[in-house]
């Protein structure tokens, strides 16, 4: 196989797996971010490895439910005002997305995509000593409702549709998963064959770290713009000069529609805010996270605590944190754990690169040769993270792809 001098912008999750299968391959692979690894999105999402998140954000009648989550006052999903003309174009396709037909076909590729997790990060948690992270054994979906449950039936039968396997739990069987669970929950699931990441930030660096110690290389510099020629980037502008480029791959996470629009792609990215509270001494531990599909947020065991960690907020990708999402979030884990400690807890909000159909772009940019895209995986970039970075590095190599790419292309806005 022929080995390449390849750039890539962005050491999160996605880059970072992306560089380390690169690296894999032998090529000579340099990661660019003004952050060190791991401290953008990828930094405090839920940890959740959900293989069965095949279902788009925006599902038929969804239309119907945006006014009760906005007028909800613990309601998941809050838009600024003065933001709203701003993100309008993008919601309009987001909501164009909700057919059926469209549904199907997004499952079938989000599938397809997330089903190679575990399988993915195996060998790279495995090289970089970090197995202990990954934990596959399941979690728990709670409802306040059977009616609630029955209001997302459809998109439970298109996961069971294409394999996700599941058990139905009545409030006491949720109860002998999560003892602690205080709170009426009526219905709810197991998924099984799902797992969750016990620090994203951990793994992001701990894989960075591998990637080095293997002879990558990564520069901690902010890019400003691409240099871009007759055949493609032929080198990245940053603070600190000029870095000529032969192959490049944006990763760049809720920033990368700023490098492909250079590249002659424009993609509708939007910066789709969420938020986490972690309780760093609860007093107890779960045994599985759980999720409340109602208020669009998870509760995770990780190794520094108790995450919560959720929410929907379209403001602007500078806009300062929103107090607001923070009382909301406590306000739901003092109803589950009354009681909890909340004494140094910890507070984040991180911005998911989140397209109007829920996909992520994965592949050739349409004009260059020497250009390919990774990013948008919205709510997915964990479980979706590996996964990437192997295709990408078949894509490279030129092997056969393992999955239809087709779907995931940087044409579909076109
Ligand atoms: C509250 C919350 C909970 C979530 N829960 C989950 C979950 O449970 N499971 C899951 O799979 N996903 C989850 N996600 C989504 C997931 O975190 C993201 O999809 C993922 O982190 C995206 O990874 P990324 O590498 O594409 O982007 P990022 O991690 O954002 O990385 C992009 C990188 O590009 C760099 N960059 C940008 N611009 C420049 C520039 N000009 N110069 C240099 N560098 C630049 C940034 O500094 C950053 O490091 C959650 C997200 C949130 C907000």
């Amino acid at each position: 196989m022929q080995t390449r001098k390849i750039t890539i912008i962005g050491a999160g999750i996605v880059g970072i797996a992306t560089a380390s299968y690169l690296r894999r391959d032998g090529h000579e692979v340099t990661v660019v971010d003004q952050l060190p690894p791991g401290e953008y999105c990828s930094f405090g999402n839920a940890g959740i490895l959900s293989p069965g998140s095949c279902i788009p954000i925006a599902m038929p009648g969804i239309l119907g439910q945006l006014p009760g989550y906005l007028l909800d006052p613990l309601g998941p999903l809050s838009i600024k005002s003065s933001y709203f003309p701003r993100v309008l174009p993008w919601l309009l396709r987001f909501l164009a997305t909700a057919r059926v037909d469209r549904v199907q076909a997004t499952a079938d590729a989000l599938r397809s995509l997330l089903v190679q997790t575990f399988d993915a990060y195996a060998p790279l948690v495995h090289t970089a000593g970090v197995g202990d992270l990954i934990h596959k054994s399941g979690y728990v979906v709670a409802y306040s409702s059977r009616e609630a449950m029955q209001g997302d039936a459809l998109g439970w039968q298109l996961r069971r549709e294409r394999g996700v396997v599941m058990d139905e739990l009545n409030s006491a069987q949720i109860n002998s998963y999560l003892p602690d669970l205080k709170g009426n929950y009526k219905s709810g699931l197991f998924l099984h064959d799902h797992g969750w990441c016990a620090n994203p930030e951990r793994l992001t660096k701990a894989l960075a770290s591998q990637f080095v110690s293997d002879g990558g290389v990564i520069l901690q510099r902010k890019v400003l713009a691409i240099d871009v020629g007759a055949t493609g980037p032929r080198a990245l502008w940053t603070d600190d000069g000029r870095l000529p480029v032969e192959h490049l791959i944006i990763c760049a996470g809720a920033h990368s529609n700023q490098f492909t629009q250079q590249c002659g792609d424009s993609v509708p990215l939007e910066a789709e805010r969420g938020y986490h509270i972690t309780y760093s001494d609860p007093r107890f531990q779960l045994a599985h996270p759980i999720m409340l599909p109602e208020y669009k947020c998870f509760v995770t065991p990780m190794e520094m605590g108790l995450r919560i960690a959720g929410h929907s907020e379209f403001a602007g990708i500078d806009a300062p944190p929103n107090d607001r999402r923070f009382e909301i979030l406590e306000t739901l884990m003092q109803r589950m754990f009354p009681g909890i400690r909340s004494v140094d807890s910890t507070r984040w909000m991180g911005r998911r690169p989140s397209m109007p159909d829920s996909m992520p772009v994965i592949g050739r940019s349409s004009e260059f040769a020497n250009t390919f895209y990774a990013f948008g995986h919205g709510h997915v970039g964990l479980v979706g993270g590996a996964p990437t970075g192997r295709l990408m590095a078949d894509l490279i190599a030129g092997r056969p792809d393992r999955i239809d790419l087709k779907p995931f292309s940087v044409n579909r806005f076109k």
